[in-house]
């Protein structure tokens, strides 16, 4: 299943699924992290840029992101794949049927 992503500047308590919101929200500043509203279950999960492995790279206008590697869904351990902020799922044997909100 592939869901096309959207970048916000809506405060993380307040992201709907399947939105993406960068921290820090200046542009101009360091990539630090983007929160992901997974969606699947809702939940926002914190991806941390240069972590683990993990590289976010953005496009020219910031439409775009792309994490290097896969990231799980803390919440329904859904695998969510993203590339030009199209995410792909992959429902694993232990992802659970729940719902954040
Ligand atoms: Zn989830």
């Amino acid at each position: 299943m592939s869901i096309t992503l959207h970048v916000v500047s809506k405060r993380p308590c307040r992201l709907e699924r399947g939105e993406l919101r960068r921290v820090s929200q200046d542009r101009k500043m360091m990539l630090l992290a983007y929160h992901l509203c997974c969606p699947r279950c809702g939940f926002v999960n914190a991806v941390f840029n240069q972590h683990q492995g993990q590289l976010i790279t953005e496009s020219d206008d910031g439409e775009q992101v792309t994490f290097s590697a896969p990231i799980r869904c803390v919440y329904c351990n859904v695998t969510i794949r993203i590339a030009a902020s199209v995410a792909e799922l992959e429902e694993g044997p232990d992802v659970r049927n729940v719902r954040y909100r």
